[in-house]
């Protein structure tokens, strides 16, 4: 008989350092008094981002989709968008919100990102742009996305909310693509409570994503363009700094959590993972997990109920469909293998202090709801 958990366990547990610890950083904020609008805190962790993510250039906003919206505006974009529907509704909105039509492009059963194949057949004269998705983060397949935006001078603004830390042959995710967007949220492997990151190698988008994330204005007297508000205050910097501290044990702790997983689960019938490519680095940021009702017995539903009834909170990430929503119901969308997927997956449990132990009773679990 596989235990129940006496506590609830959730799908992720934000990382935080220890009170004390932040308490420091605190009180530079203390000394200096200044609280927001580029503080020396804020410098500070620009600074390491840039070296931890191997870009030059990092702008940091209030939070992740904010600063989407802010690298969408800053490349002055008209007309239709290719991305992807199997994603978090932000990627979407950032796209709606600028005015662009967003066209959905299917995804690859293999790693669950845009089916670079068959973006060609989607565009048209009015296409200006693709935003892809690393979902999970796994990259997509970036050379060929960036060869067909080169034939049809197509912008490319990678969403890599999901893909701190993640490296394609050594190289930082952050350097393919014209920008992308990191997201910093209490979820993902590294957050700075809310908060996110652009970051571009054409040092000359500084200037605008600046402008754009503090309303326009260039100096005491001086209002350059339209813009918002989206700028990141000094105590998220102050936890980004004190996270970043740990990060890189944190994402070892959840490849051993991972690892678990898959050698636990790689038996039971009807569950299918995503086979990790050699030459990447990996941040483990999340367990999906694809359900087969043929072969597993029961539906991505009923394993996501029963495992709540033994205190195990899964998620069902990414669905519904960003298509399938009631806000993109004028959309048309052909996309059958993301319809696939969305209606079978599930993330498991995974955090930066998750145990072995923890991930060894979900196993059992798992195997329990599969026998009855
Ligand atoms: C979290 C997330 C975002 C938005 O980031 P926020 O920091 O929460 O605004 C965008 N896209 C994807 C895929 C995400 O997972």
């Amino acid at each position: 008989m596989a235990k129940k958990f006496e506590t609830p366990i959730l799908v992720t547990k934000s990382a935080m350092p220890s009170l004390q610890h932040y308490m420091e950083y605190l009180q530079e904020i203390w000394n200096t008094r200044i609280l927001t609008n580029n503080g020396p805190l804020h410098t500070r962790l620009e600074k390491k981002l840039e070296e931890y993510l191997k870009v030059p250039n990092v702008t940091m906003f209030t939070n992740g989709h904010l600063g989407l919206d802010c690298a969408i505006r800053a490349l002055n974009l008209k007309g239709e968008v290719i991305t992807t529907p199997f994603t978090f509704v932000s990627t979407t909105h950032a796209i709606s919100m600028n005015g662009l039509k967003p066209v959905f492009c299917d995804i690859k059963m293999s790693d669950y990102t845009m089916d670079e194949s068959k973006i060609e057949g989607l565009i048209n004269e009015n296409t200006c742009a693709i935003v892809p998705v690393h979902v999970y983060g796994h990259p997509c397949n970036v050379e060929k996305i960036q060869e067909i935006a080169d034939k049809y001078h197509l912008a490319v603004i990678y969403d890599a909310a999901h893909a701190f830390g993640v490296e394609v042959d050594g190289k930082g995710i952050a350097e393919f693509g014209d920008l992308s967007m990191f997201s910093f949220h209490a979820t993902k492997v590294f957050n700075t409570i809310e908060g996110g990151a652009v970051t571009y190698r054409n040092g000359e988008y500084k200037k605008q994503l600046n402008l754009l994330k503090n309303f326009g204005i260039s100096g005491p007297e001086d209002i350059d363009i339209i813009g918002l508000n989206a700028k990141m205050n000094e105590f998220q910097a102050a936890m980004g700094l004190a996270n970043l501290e740990t990060i890189d044990e944190k994402i070892l702790n959840r490849k051993q959590a991972y690892t678990t997983y898959l050698e636990k689960l790689a038996e039971v019938p009807g569950l299918r993972f995503v086979k990790l490519a050699d030459n990447i680095t990996q941040n483990y940021s999340y367990m999906p997990v694809l359900v087969e009702e043929d072969k597993f017995g029961k539906t991505r539903d009923q394993l996501f109920d029963a495992l709540a009834e033994y205190n195990v909170f899964a998620r069902k990430y990414f669905y519904p469909l960003i298509s399938n929503t009631e806000a993109y119901a004028d959309v048309d969308a052909d996309v059958p293998v993301a319809q696939y997927v969305s209606d079978r997956i599930l993330c498991l449990p995974l955090y930066g202090d998750m145990t072995v132990a923890e991930v060894m009773q979900i196993c059992d679990i798992i195997r329990e709801i599969q026998q009855k």
